[in-house]
């Protein structure tokens, strides 16, 4: 039915690129670019042959707006899934609105030597979107992305009014080694390290770096320690949920994450601002990533779970409601059907499901779009069927 051009062959990449094939009767081409061709070609051949999708792969810097817009015009999609790191989004924007073409991202913008992200730069793009009559929809994995398509889903079945929004990430993988990051460790450790901020009374309200720690007993994972994290959902949603008076995030990091983080930190290991070593300049962190496992190499060795969902708390028929929706992974699982962790898993799924909603036109909205402003129902039919299922709790355990 459509074609997609995927740019990023990482791990969030590589499961996207697995589930495309897999719902080949919408996706029934797509071409595999990014910054190494082998990579895109390795993931081709393993694919091959086992389904009717057409593959193709090119090489492509997504900092180069100019051959972005050429190999958008040599290949024609009816999408661009920005698969690459959040430094590469107004690039592939601005290629995108070159030739009218639709585009997805799982991240927001965050430039390159600031590490702080805020829709601002992507929302400015709106109306050049909508003059183009194509559709930019953000932040489509899974947080961001699913928690959003569960408050609309909640909002559109459960609430007249939804108050609180508690968005809540819990990993209980382990991958065996004694520091290690489930995706880009250099995306990871600039958002972990970041003061924490959330929303209230149309507020935002700043704290330390992992400064509000809580407790929560996951369901199929047990009780973890969760710490307020700022985390880009909370923007797009204050904006687009009406009525929203809290919006918080938690993610759950085991001990010895935290320990090895604050010695790294100690040390400077963290820093993005650029050493000059033997002449030459680099970035602490940047060499960090450069030592530590590649996200994409976790599969094999991560056990366990991750349990993300959101709790709601707010009004129906003038009675007080709470509601809880959430997804258990299980990283073996993940694994087994497409060689990665369930962290790639969990964000490539959607972000396969989102691209099949612009192509099929069951999403058409114009304009630079967040998830959650879209009809939340075939999605969340699509997460059932395309190996991320959800479950409900309408009495949960609250969060204080
Ligand atoms: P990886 O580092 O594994 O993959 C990134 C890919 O982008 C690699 O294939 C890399 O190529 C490619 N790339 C990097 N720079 C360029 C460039 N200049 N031009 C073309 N390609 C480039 O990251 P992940 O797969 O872990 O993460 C991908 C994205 O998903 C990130 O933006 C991350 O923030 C987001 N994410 C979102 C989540 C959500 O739930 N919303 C959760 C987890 C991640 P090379 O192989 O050469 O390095």
């Amino acid at each position: 039915m459509g074609k997609a051009l995927i740019i990023g062959c990482g791990g969030v990449g590589s499961v996207a690129i697995h589930k495309c094939v897999e719902n080949s009767e919408i996706f029934s081409e797509i071409c595999i670019a990014s910054r190494n061709i082998e990579k895109c070609n390795e993931l081709k051949s393993k694919l091959e042959g086992k389904t009717s999708t057409r593959i193709s792969t090119a090489q492509i810097d997504a900092n180069d707006v100019s051959a972005m817009v050429n190999l958008i015009e040599i290949f024609n999609p009816d999408v661009v899934v920005n698969l690459a790191l959040p430094y590469h989004d107004l690039k592939i924007m601005e290629a995108c609105l070159k030739t009218k073409t639709n585009y997805l991202d799982t991240a927001n913008y965050e430039p390159e030597e600031t590490a702080y992200f805020e829709y601002k730069h992507q929302w400015a793009l709106d109306e050049d979107f909508k003059r183009a009559g194509i559709t930019a929809l953000l932040g489509c994995g899974f947080d961001p992305g699913v928690t959003g398509i569960f408050t609309a889903y909640a909002l559109k079945h459960y609430f007249d009014k939804i108050e609180t929004i508690d968005i809540l990430d819990c990993n209980g993988g382990d991958h065996g080694y004694p520091f290690a990051t489930n995706f880009n460790p250099e995306i990871n450790i600039r958002e972990v390290t970041a003061k924490g901020e959330y929303y209230e009374g149309g507020n935002w309200i700043e704290t330390a770096p992992l400064e509000i720690k809580r407790s929560y007993n996951f369901d199929e994972v047990g009780v973890k320690d969760m710490y307020l994290l700022y985390h880009e959902e909370i923007e797009s949603l204050a904006k687009n949920i009406p009525d929203v008076k809290r919006i918080r995030f938690f993610m759950t990091f085991g001990q010895s994450y935290l320990t090895h983080l604050k010695c790294l930190e100690n040390v400077g290991m963290t820093s993005i601002e650029p050493i000059d070593y033997n002449g030459q300049k680099i970035v602490p962190l940047q060499f960090l990533k450069a030592v530590l496992p590649d996200p994409a190499t976790l599969g094999p060795r991560t056990v366990g779970k991750t349990n993300i969902g959101c709790i709601f708390t707010g009004v129906k028929d003038g009675k007080p409601k709470n509601y809880y929706v959430y997804n258990i992974c299980d990283h073996q699982a993940c694994y087994r059907e497409v060689g990665s962790q369930a962290i790639s898993y969990t964000t490539g799924v959607p972000a396969m499901i989102g691209a099949a909603m612009l192509i099929s036109g069951q999403w058409n909205l114009k304009g630079v779009r967040n998830v959650e402003e879209f009809d939340p129902d075939p999605f969340m039919a699509a997460l059932n069927k395309f190996g991320l299922p959800w479950k409900e709790n309408f009495n949960p355990e609250l969060v204080d």
